[in-house]
């Protein structure tokens, strides 16, 4: 295992999904971090595309389970609650199936994989120093990876975890990973760190490797679909500004 793709937060977007498997290339295995729908216009194409992938770990995440009727709808903004509602009526029953067998957390290579956070594998948002540190103590491999925020970010313990640092990714940004560290590998369908390209990383396992990749892809199209789905304007807008 020399090349895996990480990747999360693919949220409908079959586009955005295409463009990423394709500049990736050949890889030993994939690791999708969770919600592959939510917000965008193709979930059945995409969980279609991802359960597809040679290799694959595949976690549930927060919009999964809503999709799934899982969650109270009620814990998302109004936008964020209409296309969960939409999501409940499109998705095949074979789509349901498939998000009904995820795991809310799970291991691959001696690393720990989540949605969120270790602590709270759908939900927790690692957006803070505090609750990253915390999160420290909620795993015990070397490496957990994480989505969720949409933002392609490395929290990194000192040897004596003393010190917790964090930088956020640009494109061929590399890290090589001496001590513990939490992974997120930035959003596929819809990034939030002002840069609308899809995002992804590749870990090379055996060199403790992790490098940031982005790849344009057509984000009109994208939008032409989320609006004659009658999904909510934002959903199509925010695609534009990566936010
Ligand atoms: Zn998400």
């Amino acid at each position: 295992m020399t090349r895996i793709l990480v990747i999360s937060d693919i949220h409908a977007n079959l586009t955005a999904l295409e463009a990423v498997l394709s500049a990736a290339g050949a890889v030993d295995a994939t690791w999708c971090l969770g919600d592959l729908v939510g917000y965008g216009p193709d979930p059945n194409e995409c969980v279609k595309c991802i359960r597809a992938i040679p290799n694959l770990t595949c976690l549930l995440g927060n919009h999964d389970a809503a999709a799934l009727g899982q969650l109270d709808l009620d814990a998302f903004n109004h936008d964020a609650k209409a296309s969960a509602c939409w999501m409940q009526e499109v998705l095949s029953v074979e789509s349901k199936e498939f998000l009904l067998s995820l795991p809310q957390r799970t291991r691959a290579l001696e690393s720990t994989l989540v949605h969120g956070s270790p602590r709270n594998p759908v939900w927790e948002y690692l957006l803070d120093i505090y609750t990253v540190e915390q999160n420290f103590a909620c795993f015990e491999d070397q490496l957990c990876f994480a989505g969720h925020t949409h933002l392609p970010v490395a929290y990194l313990a000192a040897k004596d975890e003393r010190e917790i640092s964090w930088k956020m990714l640009r494109e061929g940004d590399n890290l090589r990973l001496k001590h513990r560290a939490i992974l997120n590998p930035g959003s596929v369908g819809q990034p939030r760190d002002h840069d609308p390209r899809a995002s992804y990383a590749i870990l090379d396992p055996e060199a403790k490797s992790w490098t940031n990749f982005r790849v344009t892809y057509d984000i009109a199209s994208v939008q032409t679909r989320i609006l004659q789905a009658g999904l909510p304007y934002a959903h199509a807008a925010r695609l534009s500004g990566g936010w």
